[in-house]
């Protein structure tokens, strides 16, 4: 029988080459349901493709015109309680989280609590909300599986047996499209120069991420929950090539790497194969083109966001929730044109610096109401 697939978010980088990946196995999967926030022209055409039994946006006017343009007899929802509905279809094996930001915090702990199996691309959820997802997936035994390339490198290179035997994990940064430009020019590029990544193609948020090196932050959070590994044993290694996917060292000093042409539809098909592997359509890689492959560390006085992310993890709580919360909004104003490039690290340190309360062990509504806060002391600061 064919794996049934809920993909949340299909509309976006990561969906659209889920859905690359699912139509290129459709005699092993079928897709059960679809998700977008606003672009229903895209997911109507989607819906047209696959045939999915039901669809979700972000609000019921959407819906209603969603409804319009899609074929008769597509179930249409909206808003979490939408996402939440789908996740918890019996129809439904494998919930692929491809939405960007974390709304989809509540749907996740909904899916593992309905023991789906899980791909898991949105890293917000676990920079925010890690401390409660992960013992929550362990208790009901659900396999989180990362789609983040990094995640997926180290996930497949660990494996159960070499766990017990790790010393540290490398993850890799290709450094973004700034890595070899001074500090004090940043803020003469332009938002086109800064959205085109080197090496990636993806979602404007993660694009941007990437260009102030918050997305490695956010990763290593990623990391420590996923793998439930101390901080202090993540290391962050610039590697431009983006050949090395991530590595992890073990106790005797053997390492091991994951290496593959830098295209996302391996760790996605990955993710729902796992543990099998099948054939893909990506190139494979041609080391005789590889003239170089070099790993250096990270700047932290050019990229000042990846100290705030391990410090925010160090600090624990609730700081990741505000790290994450504030660097979504400050990503968002630098987007529309209220801030420049370089007062995004300003603006997400003041925010981590004003942020007081912040219980031990936060609850789900401790970590919601951290992140609104921070949204609003962010907008505050960018206006
Ligand atoms: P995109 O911005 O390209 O797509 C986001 C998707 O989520 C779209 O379908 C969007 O719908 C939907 N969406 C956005 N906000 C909401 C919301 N509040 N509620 C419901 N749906 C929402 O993002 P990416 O595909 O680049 O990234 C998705 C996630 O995967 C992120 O967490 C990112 O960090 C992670 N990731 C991405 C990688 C990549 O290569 N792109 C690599 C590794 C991780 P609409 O189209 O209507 O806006
Ligand atoms: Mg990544």
């Amino acid at each position: 029988m064919r794996k049934r697939i809920a993909l949340l978010g299909s509309t976006g980088s990561i969906g659209v080459n889920a859905l690359k990946v699912i139509s290129s196995l459709s005699d092993k999967f079928e897709i059960i349901a679809l998700s977008a926030d606003s672009n229903i022209k895209a997911l109507s055409g989607q819906a047209r493709n696959f045939g999915p039994k039901v669809l979700c946006v972000r609000d019921a006017a959407l819906a209603g015109k969603l409804k319009a343009i899609v074929p008769s007899g597509i179930g249409i929802l909206n808003g979490s309680s939408g996402l939440e509905e789908i996740v918890s279809r019996r129809d439904v094996d494998i919930v692929i989280f491809a939405i960007s930001g974390s709304s989809c915090i509540t749907p996740l702990l909904r899916a593992i609590k309905n023991r789906k199996r899980i791909a898991l691309a949105n890293k917000e959820s676990l920079v925010s909300a890690g401390a409660i997802v992960m013992p929550l997936a362990r208790k009901y035994n659900v396999p989180i599986i990362p789609v983040d390339s990094e995640h997926s490198a180290i996930f497949q290179c660990l494996g159960s047996e070499k766990r017990p035997f790790l010393n540290k994990m490398y993850l890799t940064a290709t450094g973004g499209p700034l890595l070899d430009i001074p500090k004090s020019r940043f803020d003469k590029y332009s938002r086109k120069f800064i959205l085109k990544h080197p090496k990636w193609k993806m979602g404007s948020k993660i694009s941007v991420d990437s260009a102030t090196m918050m997305n490695k932050g956010l990763e290593v959070i990623e990391a420590r929950w996923l793998f439930d590994i101390e901080e202090d044993k993540i290391d962050v290694l610039v590697h431009p090539e983006a050949a090395v996917h991530s590595m992890i060292e073990l106790i005797d000093g053997t390492v091991f790497a994951q290496i593959s042409l830098p295209d996302m539809r391996i760790p996605i098909q990955y993710a729902i194969t796992y543990p099998a592997r099948l054939c893909t359509e990506v190139e494979f890689l041609d080391f005789s083109k590889i003239k170089n492959l070099s790993f250096r560390k990270p700047d932290l006085n050019k990229f000042p966001c990846l100290r705030l992310a391990r410090e925010s993890l160090k600090r624990s709580g609730t700081y990741p929730a505000v790290l994450n919360a504030a660097d979504g909004e400050a990503v968002n104003s630098y987007l529309k044109g209220k801030i420049n490039f370089s007062r995004i690290p300003a603006v997400i340190e003041k925010v981590l610096e004003h942020h007081k309360r912040s219980p031990n062990e936060p609850s789900i509504g401790d970590i919601m109401g951290a992140e609104s806060w921070a949204r609003e002391e962010t907008l505050r600061l960018c206006r």
